[in-house]
């Protein structure tokens, strides 16, 4: 089965350009030229990837981000203008899973996709929907973390790299590869981010909670252990 393509873009001409290439590549495509609509077709869940653009009409891509978040975790690349930089972090930071520079190539589209829907193979089974350690529980469907009755406020970057090391509890994650995970490879080489992650996340849950949860593997990564 084909993957269903949500095109969010005012600017018919590229929507139209991108929609041709996409259903030529044998996608499904269904596009929407405003973030009020778009938001409620992404929101619908008949779709397996967004593709949205940051300058729209009713509501901007950024806010159609953090509303659509919500409720679900469809892979979502935006569409940036040019060195718009403030708009790639704010993006990343409220659940984009990867970002494109326009005037893009078709064919850096196209492999952007195809990362983003292998690293998100569709909805995860329900039973494992939710994961635990100790009293903490990670809802993969809701996106929220609970601990002991109380919610843990955390940034879609957090989340992420809290689910990757739960998913892969015992094994030893490397900075490469978590920041490769929950970054993205536009930020390959910048493997201190990483560390400021994991120093949110020790101080939003084992100081709060006095866990000893995220363990440092000197020289290599880090690693959850059960
Ligand atoms: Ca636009």
């Amino acid at each position: 089965m084909s993957a269903h393509v949500l095109i969010i873009e005012d600017e018919e001409r590229i929507a139209r350009f991108v929609e041709l290439e996409l259903k030529h590549e044998g996608y499904e495509v269904t596009k929407a030229g405003d973030g009020r609509t778009g938001l409620s077709l992404a929101e619908s869940g008949d779709f397996q990837i967004v593709l949205l653009d940051v300058m729209l009409p009713e509501l901007n891509g950024l806010e159609v981000l953090r509303r659509l978040r919500k409720s679900s975790s469809v892979p979502v690349i935006m569409l940036t203008a040019r060195d718009a930089v403030m708009d790639k972090v704010s993006g990343l930071d409220s659940g984009a899973n990867d970002y494109i520079t326009k005037p893009f190539a078709i064919e850096e589209l196209l492999a952007r996709i195809r990362v983003a829907l292998k690293n998100n193979p569709g909805t995860p089974a329900k039973d494992s929907d939710v994961l635990t350690w100790g009293d903490l529980a990670l809802n993969v469907s809701s996106h929220t973390v609970t601990c002991r009755g109380e919610e843990i406020d955390l940034s879609h970057r957090e989340f992420e790299l809290l689910r990757m090391l739960l998913v892969n509890r015992n094994i030893v994650l490397s900075r490469d590869t978590l920041l490769e995970k929950v970054c993205g490879y536009d930020f390959a080489g910048e493997t201190n981010l990483i560390d400021v992650y994991v120093r949110h996340l020790r101080n939003k849950i084992d100081e709060r909670f006095d866990f000893h949860m995220i363990h440092t593997v000197r020289s290599v990564g880090y690693v959850i252990k059960e």
